[in-house]
């Protein structure tokens, strides 16, 4: 690999809804390439678990700035914060100016000088490739269908919640999509420049060996 988006760091940024599947590629895509990983929504699911559990309202301005601010990864060591409740609250701090403003230098640090020293990072999100890292060197816009997503998200849900109905599930994503989508800062967005994968229809093996295809006709330029 030769071309870099940041001084000397690899930069490859995957943005999209919840349960498009662009965590899993990331992670192949980061193992593959020998990258550090960041799934930028732990970040936000983060500082929304510390507000929860702290028993301040998500939608406090100036207090989520402030955690936002000082956040660091121990801080949320054994936390569990894959619930729909902190899914919830974390698009309820993602569209607070202050709280992307603190998390932005965390993203772009980790990318800078990544753990272990490797050559660079691949990140997931909402807006990496339209935001945190608009010169990646590979960007991709992961979706699939709003009801395939939901029924990935159930099955992932239901083992722990058997109550839990799809219709529900379905409904929390259509909302936070309406607020990450529709907010002022950084809403999520393809970049122009983001290959599109559309997962509805695509196995996960076929999704990364598509995703390949791209990155090593990138590096071979
Ligand atoms: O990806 P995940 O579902 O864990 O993200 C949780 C929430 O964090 C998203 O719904 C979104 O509101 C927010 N987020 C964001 N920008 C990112 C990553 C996540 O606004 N780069």
């Amino acid at each position: 690999m030769s071309a870099t988006s940041e001084k000397n760091s690899i930069v490859i940024a995957l943005d999209g809804p919840a349960a498009s599947g662009k965590g899993t590629l990331s992670r192949l895509i980061s193992n593959h390439y020998g990258l550090a990983y960041l799934d930028t929504g732990t970040l936000y699911r983060g500082v929304a678990w510390l507000l929860l559990s702290k028993g301040i309202d998500p939608a406090d301005m100036a207090k989520a700035a402030g955690v936002a601010r000082d956040f660091s990864v121990e801080q949320i060591t054994n936390a569990n914060i894959r619930t729909p409740e902190v899914g919830a609250a974390a698009s309820v701090v993602a569209a607070n100016p202050g709280v992307r403003a603190g998390l932005l230098e965390f993203q772009r640090r980790f990318a800078k000088t990544p753990p272990g020293g490797v050559k660079g990072a691949v990140l997931d999100g909402r807006d990496i490739g339209t935001v945190v890292f608009p010169d990646a060197a590979v960007k991709f816009y992961v979706t699939a269908s709003p009801s395939s997503r939901a029924h990935r998200r159930w099955l992932e849900l239901v083992k722990d919640h058997p109550d839990l109905e799809e219709a529900t599930v379905y409904n929390d994503l259509m909302e936070r999509d309406a607020r990450d989508g529709g907010r002022a800062d950084a809403p999520m967005a393809r970049a122009e420049d983001a290959e599109l994968l559309d997962t509805t229809h695509l196995s996960i093996d076929a999704a990364f060996a598509a995703a390949r295809r791209v990155i090593d006709g990138v590096f071979r330029r």
